[in-house]
């Protein structure tokens, strides 16, 4: 069996399990055992075999991918066309929320009773109370670490992608005898670290099975049904920019067939999808985009990381359909201007998030306080938020990868290079 047949099964194997427990069993403490200590753990553990792999990738990644770029200003032209299509991409998918909430509009049928037992029941998860989250100058500031290697223990992405950024420029400037070596040791430890996330893969079937079992057995589906229309208003609208807004955008900018390119990247979606977070689906995206879609190692060591970061479009049309449905549930009406200004921080904040499980909470809470809803609404939404995350994360991860197809092309039509070919690159990976 293919293994992102395997996850899948994992997956769907979970989520059955997990929600028959729930029905039958909800609540009772051998459950509650079984989930914190077998399924939880086993989650856990794959979980953090990805995140480990997570900072040497950025780093050699980024670094050896603007290493290889070469000069100062093919990166400047590369960045370039790499943050215009986050931006457009993350834009679109804000509007196609907005759209889709104000024509719908979920928030309107909720009822008061509905709306209060919610609030009691998640605003006890600390995230309700820790309020939003600070945006401002300093956010901008705090790009440009004082530390690398702290910024790489704390996490910090942006600061940690800054670095590297100009460590792999720097390279570039410095003598080729000199830069060589150090250049030949990233690509080792690169390498290793593939092996490693290979590692993690294998157990990946039975990692997903544990991170849906954990939630399934926990909260069943039945909160679903208490916010039907507002679940059913995110995942149509990241459908529809999956399906026409990406679409669209591989075949326009990356002129590659959008079949193929759906066909291709089975493994990051569902590796996205199991564990809500484009940080952890970061290995499984480069290696993706350079084994089934041809995208060259350079250019995907380039963009994937900035866009696991960056590029959230998912987030972004979440983000803009949350805040309106809240915005709807309290009543407080929003006018055209607020609603720009709700785009606007959407994708800004969808820049900003990080690229984890719930990365983009605190920040949403900073839309909603901007333009007065209340911000301790969110914990009306906490209940189905993990379904909505792993959906949101896998548009996420699709959205970095179309833009890789998108770069490539260019930078293939600047160096004169024959265009990327799935097919060819994916009998050469099967012959090896
Ligand atoms: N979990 C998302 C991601 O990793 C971020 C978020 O929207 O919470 O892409």
């Amino acid at each position: 069996m293919k293994l992102h047949t395997k996850i899948a099964v994992g997956l769907g194997a979970g989520a059955l399990v997990g929600s028959l427990c729930n029905a039958f069993f909800g609540g009772e403490a051998w459950l509650i055992w079984v989930s914190d200590n077998v399924a939880y753990p086993v989650g856990q553990i794959f979980l953090r075999m990805l995140f480990m792999t997570v900072v040497p990738i950025v780093f050699t990644s980024i670094a050896l991918g603007v290493a290889g770029i070469g000069d100062l200003k093919t990166l400047g032209r590369l960045g370039g066309r790499t943050f215009g299509y986050f931006a457009l991409s993350t834009l679109i998918a804000a509007l196609i929320g907005l759209t889709l909430v104000n024509t719908i509009r979920p928030g309107g049928g909720l009822s008061a009773e509905t709306r209060d037992e919610l609030m009691a029941r998640f605003s006890s998860q600390g995230l309700a109370q820790s309020g939003p989250a600070e945006f401002g100058v300093s956010t901008f500031v705090n790009i440009v670490p004082r530390n690398p290697v702290q910024a790489a223990a704390d996490m910090d992405m942006l600061a940690l992608i800054f670095f590297s950024l100009i460590f792999g420029a720097a390279l570039t400037l410095i003598s080729k005898e000199k830069a060589r070596p150090v250049i030949d040791v990233l690509d080792g430890i690169g390498e290793a670290v593939i092996k490693i996330i290979d590692m993690a893969m294998n157990l990946a079937p039975y990692g997903v099975f544990g991170l849906i079992f954990v939630i399934t057995s926990q909260f069943g589906w039945g909160i679903l049904t208490q916010l039907g229309m507002y679940v059913v208003v995110v995942i149509l609208g990241l459908v529809l920019h999956a399906t026409i807004g990406i679409s669209a955008l591989v075949k326009i900018f990356g002129k590659m067939n959008p079949v193929t390119f759906w066909r291709s990247v089975g493994a990051p979606f569902i590796t996205a999808f199991s564990t809500s977070s484009s940080m952890a689906t970061l290995p499984t995206s480069i290696s993706t985009a350079e084994k089934e879609l041809d995208v060259q190692p350079k250019i995907a060591g380039f963009v994937l990381p900035l866009g696991a970061t960056m590029n959230m479009n998912g987030t972004s049309l979440f983000e803009g359909v949350t805040v309106l449905f809240l915005a709807q549930v309290f009543g407080v009406g929003l006018s055209l201007g607020s609603q720009a200004v709700v785009i606007v921080l959407a994708v800004l904040t969808a820049i900003g998030a990080a690229g984890v499980p719930g990365g983009s909470l605190p920040l949403m809470m900073l839309v909603m306080a901007t333009v007065g809803v209340p911000p301790e609404g969110i914990a009306i939404v906490l209940g189905v938020d993990r379904i909505l995350d792993m959906s949101r994360t896998t548009l996420n991860v699709c959205g970095d990868i179309s833009a890789s197809v998108y770069v490539d092309r260019i930078d293939r039509e600047w160096e004169g290079l024959p265009p990327a070919s799935p097919e060819r690159q994916r009998l050469a990976v099967a012959a090896d």
